[in-house]
């Protein structure tokens, strides 16, 4: 399929088919988008605002369907950590998490929920052509519990067969990665190091008694980096949190010029903040500002492109501009009009991951609020019941669907529903756009297009929606 976009007065052309061409038009306020085929438009989306029916509902059968196909299970393997950093999701600005206790996970438990997760991946339901299935290992600092690593590696070693193949990840602080670096490396552990920059950067991850850990980690990177090159290029990535203390810039320019690496970079979690706190969370969760040498700049946006936040937002107005964004099958063979969407851009449950906490709950991800919880392990079982997560999906569904009808965004929203307020009773979206917000969007798109047309087939070639 060929990509071309050309712009032409006020029209941006995009070629995304062999047969039909997409045009958006911008006549002063307003955007205009339609297909043309055979040189006449077909489809106009003004506003892109047509009926788009959010009615969707999802069934015990699909929740069984992802079980079945599961590419990722995380454990939360203990609730302690040997740092104290000042914006963990554990600390003292949220609320929305069980109460910490230096716990250590069941290790009985935690194979109880594999051996549940294998006979799914055994049975027919397993349709997925690949046999790859990873196992990520999170804290607190999951280092401080490396007999539970050790035993799960070994277990599931020893039960994996032609329908599953283990691999293991890890994120952590990295304060004893040097330690167990033989092990991690001998199992090529895909490991991710929280670091924020530089020393002043990094300055909101210090050890309990206050003590920087900035060094520590800068000196056991550089330690990897020299001695084990290959596995630092290819199975070590450095997460860096965006704050008051640091801005992309500086954190791109030393994690970039320090160790060859293009960071993946994490905004503070809004969702579970205390009232009590908001004031001094809203100061922390504002990047520095800071005029920054324009070389940097222009060396970043050349490499970061199509990691940067504008960018980000590009990736959704293609695709959906584009008619190569589907839900589901239905989306993809019915006329549009005629299919009911799922409202917010929530995953089905298990369809990334699952997550098992300290405390045996299961969990979506390990990003979403602990009173979510779909399941848990017990003693001698798992209790994960189908009809009952499809359930409380489509009620949250049902109470978010009526915010998303009015929602200029809904065709193409980012949202997360276990990051909406009140989420199952009566949720509050502050993403929520009206027409002049969804035409700002619009036009931010367009302007990015027109000024730098190659991403457009670039967003089509290198990026994958899941
Ligand atoms: S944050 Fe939401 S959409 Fe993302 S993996 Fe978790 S449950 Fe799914
Ligand atoms: S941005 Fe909010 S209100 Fe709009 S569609 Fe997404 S979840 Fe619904």
């Amino acid at each position: 399929m060929n990509y071309n976009l050309i712009q032409n007065n006020n029209d941006i052309s995009i070629q995304v088919e062999k047969e039909y061409d997409l045009i958006i038009r911008k006549n002063n306020a307003d955007i205009t988008i339609c297909k043309r085929k055979n040189n006449s438009c077909y489809c106009d989306i003004n506003n892109a605002n047509y009926s788009y029916s959010l009615n969707g509902q999802i069934s015990a059968v699909d929740v069984n369907h992802s079980l079945a196909n599961i590419r990722h299970i995380g454990f939360e393997i203990t609730d302690s950590c040997n740092l104290d950093c000042v914006y963990c999701i554990y600390g003292k600005f949220y609320h929305n998490h069980d109460v910490r206790s230096n716990k250590k996970i069941d290790p009985k438990k935690a194979k109880l929920l594999i051996d549940y997760l294998v006979d799914k991946l055994d049975s027919s339901a397993n349709i997925s052509p690949k046999n790859e299935v990873f196992i990520s290992f999170y804290g607190g600092e999951p280092l401080l519990n490396m007999k539970f690593i050790k035993d799960i590696v070994d277990y599931t070693q020893k039960i994996q067969n032609s329908h599953v193949l283990f691999k293991y990840m890890i994120t952590t602080n990295a304060i004893y990665l040097k330690k167990h670096l033989d092990f991690i490396i001998k199992y090529s552990f895909i490991v991710t190091v929280s670091l924020d920059g530089s020393e002043k950067n990094d300055a909101y991850r210090n050890f309990q008694n206050g003590n920087p850990s900035f060094k520590i980690v800068y000196d056991t990177l550089k330690y990897i980096q020299k001695y084990h090159y290959d596995y630092f290029d290819s199975c070590l990535q450095i997460n860096s949190v965006i704050h008051n203390l640091n801005n992309q810039q500086e954190i791109f320019s030393f994690i970039y010029h320090e160790f060859g690496k293009i960071p993946n970079f994490s905004m503070l979690n809004y969702t579970g903040v205390r009232s009590s706190m908001i004031n001094d969370f809203n100061i922390m969760a504002h990047p520095k500002l800071e005029k920054m040498d324009n070389n940097i700049n222009e060396e970043m946006n050349k490499i970061l492109d199509l990691e940067s936040n504008d960018i980000k937002k590009l990736q959704s107005f293609v695709f959906h501009y584009s008619g190569n964004v589907y839900e589901n099958y239905n989306d993809l063979l019915i006329n549009k009009g005629g299919v009911e969407h799922l409202p917010t851009s929530t995953c089905l449950p298990f369809s990334r991951r699952i997550f098992m906490t300290v405390n045996n709950k299961i969990l979506p991800c390990e990003r979403i609020g602990h009173e979510f919880a779909l399941g848990e392990i017990e003693n001698s079982r798992v209790n994960i019941d189908l009809e009952n997560i499809a359930f409380k999906y489509n009620n949250y569904y049902n109470s978010i669907k009526s915010l998303c009808a009015n929602c200029f965004y809904k065709m193409h929203c980012l949202m997360c529903m276990f990051d909406i307020s009140n989420i199952g009773e009566n949720p509050i979206c502050e993403r929520m756009a009206d027409k002049q917000k969804f035409k700002e969007y619009l036009n931010d798109s367009m302007r990015i297009l027109a000024k730098r047309s190659e991403l457009y087939k670039r967003i089509m070639n290198e990026i994958i929606l899941v």
